[in-house]
């Protein structure tokens, strides 16, 4: 179930939405009308954030036609936030969707990792 908290569409029992909503803290290093960025809290990288939208979207499967403008606008902040935090050498944006994907938190978000060099293929 979604409610609406303001402009928010949100999920009572999802922890990121709990993050949106203020009850569970978070460092947003990054802001805009649409979605914010946060540090993981364990992190794989020397910058390691997560960038979430202001939406509750359970997954990248399960975001919708109407959704794509988001979608795009979600990978525009992932550069913008790599720019401010200067990951000039490269970075990697990893989106893991469903069990296999291995997503473990059922609200959409982009994780950003830079700060090493990244290997390939991901495990
Ligand atoms: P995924 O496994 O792709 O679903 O990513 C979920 C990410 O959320 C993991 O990397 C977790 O470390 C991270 N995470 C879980 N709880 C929190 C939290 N309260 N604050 C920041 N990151 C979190
Ligand atoms: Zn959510």
């Amino acid at each position: 179930m979604k409610t609406n908290v303001g402009s928010q569409k949100l999920s009572p029992d999802c922890l990121f939405c709990k993050i949106l909503a203020g009850e569970i803290p978070a460092n947003r290093v990054y802001e805009d009308e649409f979605c914010i960025g946060f540090p993981d809290i364990n992190p794989q990288a020397p910058t390691h954030l997560l960038v979430i939208p202001k939406e509750h979207i359970a997954s990248q499967a399960k975001a919708l036609a109407e959704h794509k403008p988001l979608l795009g606008h979600l990978m525009s902040a992932v550069a913008d936030l790599a720019r401010m935090q200067k990951l000039d050498k490269g970075y990697r944006v990893v989106v893991n969707t469903g069990d296999e994907g291995g997503q473990t938190v059922q609200h959409l978000h982009l994780h950003l990792l830079g700060g090493r060099p990244m290997t390939w293929p991901p495990g």
